[in-house]
């Protein structure tokens, strides 16, 4: 019996939720684990990224 109301809604984890996005250097297909990851490991490994992204990242769908 677990259906309740106020459980997760299912537009917040396909919104957030991890899945394949494109890289924004390389334009590869990787598993992101949250809208914030933009950039494959590979171009982070190559790449000095600093830690956090500025507040107007744009967030290119
Ligand atoms: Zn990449």
């Amino acid at each position: 019996m677990r259906n309740r109301s106020g459980a997760v809604t299912a537009d917040a984890v396909t919104i957030d939720g991890p899945k394949e996005r494109n890289c924004l250097r390389c334009r590869a297909v990787f598993p992101s684990e949250w809208i914030g990851e933009r950039i494959c490991r590979r171009c982070k490994d190559s790449q000095i990224w600093r830690s956090g992204l500025p507040a107007n990242f744009s967030v290119v769908r």
